[in-house]
């Protein structure tokens, strides 16, 4: 953080009906002088032990935000953009004060950041962090769910939650068609968010086979090296 290696890139979220960016996530990279590119698992828990994920994250949504400001003054208009958010930076600081005075700073409209936050994150039925989710939300934020299904979160927690979009693991996602137990946890997560009025993302689509039986499914939007990797901003240039 102090000698400036961390970037970001960006990956596509493709709308499955039209094909158009739904949206972009950010995923941190730390570009190490002698360990070279690094990706989050090198780094991830490590940050969140040491509790230097605090600085991380402002450090994330600053750039992103950022970011965003650079493409608009040229003139490139961006899908929203997710950042991710350990639910350890909850515990740290005011998230959402934090996330909307980032936005008001670089003068961005609400509705292009989103978070993505994780079911542990809802494990322990935090009210403080239910009310600052509540604020992000009435701010324009969007909240995604991600890796769901993995997290132990109860289900009756997850129907009072302010949230938008339901990120299907990608354990799930890459062997729905082998394995019947990873289908029907796919299948279940549609109707689930279906009912709660969530747009459901799958991530980890790296087949057009996959991708056919998602759109069979009604899933909304679709991440995957099939339509693209993480990208440094410059390829969003051209
Ligand atoms: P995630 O939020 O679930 O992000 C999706 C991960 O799946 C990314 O890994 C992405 O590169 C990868 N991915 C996307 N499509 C495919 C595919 O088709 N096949 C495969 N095999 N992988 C695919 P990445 O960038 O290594 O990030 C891993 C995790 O690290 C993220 O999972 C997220 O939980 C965490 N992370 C990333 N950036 C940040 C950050 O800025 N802050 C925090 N707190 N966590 C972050
Ligand atoms: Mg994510
Ligand atoms: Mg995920």
């Amino acid at each position: 953080l102090q000698r400036d290696q961390l970037f970001l890139e960006y990956q596509p979220i493709v709308d499955i009906a039209s094909g158009e960016y739904a949206g972009l996530e950010a995923l941190l990279r730390w570009q190490h002088p002698v360990r070279g590119r690094l990706l989050p698992q090198d780094f991830i828990r490590v940050a969140n032990d040491s509790g230097l994920i605090g600085n991380i994250g402002q450090w994330v949504v600053n750039r992103a935000c950022a970011q965003i400001a650079e493409f608009t003054a040229q003139g490139i208009i961006l899908p929203p953009v997710a950042v991710n958010v350990s639910p350890k930076q909850f515990q740290f600081s005011n998230m959402s004060a934090d996330i909307l005075e980032k936005v008001a700073k670089y003068n961005i409209a609400p509705g292009k950041l989103s978070i993505e936050i994780t079911e542990e994150l809802l494990l322990d039925h935090n009210q403080e962090v239910h009310d600052q989710l509540e604020t992000l939300q009435s701010g324009g934020i969007g909240i995604s769910i991600d890796d769901f299904g993995t997290g132990y979160s109860s289900l009756q927690y997850l129907r009072d939650l302010p949230a938008t979009r339901l990120k299907i693991d990608q354990t799930f996602t890459r062997s729905a068609l082998t394995d019947s137990f990873a289908r029907a946890s796919v299948e279940i997560s549609v109707r689930l968010a279906k009912e709660m009025g969530l747009k459901i993302v799958a991530e980890g689509v790296e087949t057009v086979e996959m991708w056919n039986f998602l759109q069979d499914l009604g899933i909304d939007e679709a991440q995957g090296y099939l339509m693209a990797k993480p990208m440094a901003p410059d390829a969003f240039l051209t």
